[in-house]
């Protein structure tokens, strides 16, 4: 009941306004959390809602077709994803670095190149953006839970227990439109090539307002940037992760991506952006050090099991062929399959080592907003949280899929993120 429906019911209400809030904080009440316990607090938090417009709802439709036309026209191979549990294999076009490079020449040169609009633009009418999209979006889960229910893409879409499950989980695992995939075009060329033009339009906003960029936010964006673009490079990975190989296509995933991550994860962005900060010179290039490594960390965990099992096993892991357990498991059409379970390198270190890379990078893109407010540490926190929970759901689902050898890993490997503390 707390998991199926209590939970999702008080996220639904809460996360939307959440998102507004926070971005109010930022612009109206200085970056302070705390005056939002006060009563001017409110009342500025009250007369600065942003308004929808239909002119940025006209920009993000634009952007969702430009990227869903970029996906299907620009050269990229086709990349059979790993099978769903009712034994299909879905397609996805591997030209997710053209598609980058692509958007943000078209974004630098239609501004800086051809003046139709300033490189700011994005920070200027950030609110009315984020407003729009998140009210367009509370309407598109509807019409994908309705598409579920009626006309599904494939045979893997389910009913779970309650209406607002549905609409909250989603119903479809792999729900397609005109042959394009709507997971990889909204996660992928929606939510992730989102984040960054609006990191660098912040960067460019403040640039233009100041005649220079605080070293504070170049860290920031910097990292953001290099992680946003390592994950287009590894997008072929990210096909094999919880996102798209379990998690259903609803308002956690679409909502999640659509307008979460651009009002959640960019908020140190936001915030320096509002607050120019110059940092020690020594800071700034250890948090970007740090950061770098980070992103190194994660990505290497993450191309260690990708390798492993392209190989069926036989990779050198660390200089080593890869340990591993040839786990057995059905799928839902009653054929036992096989995969690979990795136990050296991180995957022997802890079962979701990369967790914690994942982690430190998010702090050090936060860190140089300094510590005179939570703010720009609300997408660290909100971060623990989730991979935390996902880390525990991966082990259960992992668990139910291939029971024994899942046992034998976990005796194997003993600890969830961090070795002798979780
Ligand atoms: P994982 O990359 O941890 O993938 C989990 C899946 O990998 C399992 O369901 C299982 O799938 C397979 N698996 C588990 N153990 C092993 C093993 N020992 N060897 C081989 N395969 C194994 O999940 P995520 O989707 O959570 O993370 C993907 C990336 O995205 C990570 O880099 C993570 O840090 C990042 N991430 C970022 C978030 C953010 O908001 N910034 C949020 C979540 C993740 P199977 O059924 O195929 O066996």
């Amino acid at each position: 009941m707390l998991r199926d429906f209590v939970g999702p019911l008080v996220l639904l209400v809460l996360t939307p306004p959440s998102v507004i809030i926070l971005w109010e904080a930022c612009r109206y009440l200085d970056g302070s959390l705390r005056r939002l316990a006060t009563l001017d607090g409110w009342a500025a938090v009250k007369a600065g809602v942003p308004s929808p417009s239909w002119s940025a709802a006209a920009v993000l439709l634009g952007f969702l077709l430009w990227e869903a036309l970029l996906l299907r026209l620009l050269p990229g191979r086709l990349h059979r994803g790993p099978v769903t549990p009712d034994g299909a294999r879905p397609e996805y076009r591997l030209n997710g670095v053209r598609a980058w490079l692509v958007t943000h020449a078209a974004f630098l040169g239609a501004s800086y190149g051809l003046g139709w609009f300033s490189p700011g633009i994005l920070y200027e009418r950030f609110g009315e953006l984020l407003i729009t999209m998140c009210l367009g979006c509370l309407a598109l889960c509807g019409l994908l839970y309705a598409k579920g229910r009626l006309r599904p893409s494939a045979a893997d879409a389910g009913s779970g227990r309650n209406v607002v499950m549905d609409y909250f989980w989603g119903v479809e695992l792999h729900p397609s439109v005109l042959g394009v995939d709507l997971k990889q075009l909204f996660n992928c060329r929606f939510g992730m090539m989102g984040w960054s033009l609006l990191v660098v339009s912040f960067a460019a906003y403040q640039h233009e307002r100041l005649g220079h960029l605080t070293n504070a936010l170049a860290v920031s964006v910097a990292l953001q940037l290099v992680y946003i673009l390592k994950f287009f490079v590894w997008e072929r990975g990210y096909f094999s992760t919880l996102d798209m190989m379990h998690d259903r296509f609803g308002y956690y995933l679409c909502w999640g991506v659509t307008t979460w991550l651009p009002g959640v994860y960019t908020i140190a962005a936001q915030y320096l952006t509002a607050h120019p900060r110059q940092i020690p010179s020594w800071a700034a290039w250890t948090l970007l050090a740090v950061g770098l490594a980070a992103i190194g960390i994660n990505y290497d965990a993450d191309r260690q099991r990708q390798r492993t099992r392209d190989s069926g096993g036989t990779a050198m892991i660390w200089g080593r062929p890869a340990q591993v357990i040839q786990a057995r498991y059905a799928t839902g059409d009653g054929q036992s399959r096989q995969s690979l379970l990795l136990v050296s390198g991180w995957w022997g270190v802890a079962r979701h080592f990369h967790y914690l890379p994942e982690m430190v990078l998010a702090l050090a893109w936060s860190l140089p907003a300094g510590f005179g407010h939570l703010l720009p540490y609300v997408y660290p926190i909100f971060l623990g949280v989730l991979l935390v929970d996902r880390a525990g759901r991966d082990d259960r689902r992992c668990q139910d899929k291939y029971g024994a050898y899942w046992n034998e890993y976990r005796r194997r490997v003993r600890w969830r993120v961090v070795p002798r503390v979780y």
